[in-house]
């Protein structure tokens, strides 16, 4: 099937409309009264002229090219590309959530103050945290609050600490985060089973290093099983613990970060807690603290009196870091997801999603290699460096010829530690046959003549493009 959809430039027919307006019944003016003449235009803009229906046939045909959690498998480790249940979306669409204004009375929004505050209380019990900002409106803006609230909490204490640790697998975003708040990143090494090498660890603790960010279960979708040990060497430091939670999905239920000694988290509402996500937003990234840290939280947050609801701006808080109250929206969504399935539900998403990735892991490992062996969570790591030594075939190989059976590609080339990573995360909306058919593809594929592959995609309209000049030299109007 190649489909290839034209501009709406090149369907474009002198005098061809969607609307008819009535008359105007201004009155005429001689031109050059109102505006100089100078400046009036002398030629018609040059827009498309089309039919309403052209326009819908166009945008519908566009939408089917593409690859959705909808439409496709769509394994891209470390996102959770989970099915979004509907009931979500209708919750979202109730008027009473969709038609407010932020800058209404407290008194006339009781209902969504209510639910925020219950949803921090959810996030709260499910993380472990003494309260919750709703505010931050990504990972990765939830990470950069933390580090800002962490600045802050060593700053009032007198204590000059410039460094945060990152483990070499953590996802790009940890040290982009530490670097923009102002810290130096300083990178620790893993150990041969994935985990963070406790020596090297160690090594680096000083009276200079703020934090340790880490990812529990790594982005290897392995379970640290040193947290203990790393939780009380950072705190002998003097140092905080800061938890990525974009893994959440392997967890919930299961194991807390507040148990296991994590001082700060963000969670990715957007991925565990199922509300649509790709192509950039809208977004939820709310971060958890316990102790002293709660007070540095952004505000106003919402907190209960009585029978009432209002909102408070902690005592030592950093400020707003986000318009108003957040995507409110994805937290409606994210609230209608958790209560919904319940605390026993959500325990069954996270062992369902944990063995789905076990089975299609034990179901790929004799066709591709599996560098960190050993039972993972909810993700887990392929390399393709074997295919690649045999016959010259890469991940981005295997990533393109997916597309040509159905299947959006994993996430490849992450972690970086990864030579030629292929990273699965088949999340527990997907049923066996869906997964026996992936894997079945990737085993067709490491088979195939290495032409094959490097040629794909066949299927698609476009086949391999430069991705690399079409980032750089990105062409932006029609015609060039
Ligand atoms: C997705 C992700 C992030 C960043 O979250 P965004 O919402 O994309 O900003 C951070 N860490 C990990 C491990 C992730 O998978």
């Amino acid at each position: 099937m190649k489909t290839c959809e034209s501009t709406l430039f090149e369907k474009s027919r002198p005098g061809r409309r969607g609307t008819m307006p009535p008359e105007t019944d201004c009155p005429k003016v001689q031109p050059g009264t109102l505006l100089p003449a100078a400046m009036l235009r002398q030629t018609p803009p040059a827009l498309p002229e089309l039919s309403e229906l052209d326009v819908m046939r166009h945008f519908t045909r566009l939408s089917q090219l593409n690859f959705s959690v909808d439409t496709h498998f769509y394994p891209l480790g470390s996102c959770t590309m989970k099915y979004n249940p509907r009931v979500n979306e209708k919750a979202a669409t109730l008027p009473g959530f969709a038609a407010i204004h932020p800058l209404q009375p407290e008194s006339t929004v009781q209902g969504a103050l209510g639910l925020m505050h219950s949803l921090q209380d959810c996030l709260a019990e499910i993380t472990g945290m003494d309260a919750i900002t709703l505010q931050p409106s990504a990972g990765a803006h939830g990470e950069i609050t933390a580090l800002f609230m962490i600045s802050r909490y060593f700053q009032d204490k007198g204590e000059k600490r410039t460094r945060v640790l990152v483990p070499d697998s953590s996802h790009g975003t940890n040290p982009a985060s530490a670097a923009l708040a102002g810290f130096e990143v300083v990178t620790i090494p893993s150990n041969a089973q994935g985990g963070v090498d406790l020596e090297a660890l160690r090594a680096h603790l000083d009276p200079s290093v703020a934090c340790l960010m880490l990812t529990n279960p790594s982005t290897l979708g392995l379970f640290e099983t040193g947290i203990e040990e790393i939780a009380s060497l950072v705190h002998e430091a003097g140092g905080l613990l800061y938890y990525d939670g974009a893994n959440m999905n392997a967890l919930m239920g299961l194991a807390r970060p507040g148990d296991m000694g994590f001082d700060l988290v963000h969670l990715n509402l957007h991925k565990t807690f199922s509300t649509p996500h790709g192509g950039g937003g809208p977004g939820a990234g709310p971060v958890g603290a316990r102790g002293e840290l709660v007070h540095y939280l952004p505000g106003p947050r919402v907190v209960q009196d009585g029978e009432t609801f209002r909102t408070e701006v902690p005592r030592h808080s950093i400020g707003r870091v986000r318009t108003f109250w957040g995507n409110f929206l994805v937290l409606v969504r994210a609230y209608a997801y958790i209560r919904t399935l319940g605390a026993q539900g959500l325990q069954d998403v996270s062992r369902a999603a944990v063995l789905a990735a076990n089975y299609m892991r034990v179901r790929l490992q004799d066709h591709f290699d599996l560098p960190y062996q050993g039972t993972c969570m909810h993700e887990f790591v392929l390399s393709a460096r074997n295919l690649k030594a045999a016959r010259g075939i890469r991940a981005t190989d295997v990533a393109k010829r997916l597309l040509d059976f159905g299947f959006h590609a994993p996430t490849i080339y992450f972690p970086l530690i990864v030579e030629e990573a292929l990273m699965i995360e088949p999340t527990e909306t997907e049923s066996l046959e869906t997964m026996d058919a992936f894997i079945e593809a990737m085993r067709t594929l490491a088979e195939e003549d290495p032409q094959v592959l490097h040629d794909a995609p066949h299927t698609r309209p476009v086949g391999r493009l430069d991705e690399t000049r079409a980032a750089r030299k990105p062409v932006l109007v029609w015609p060039e």
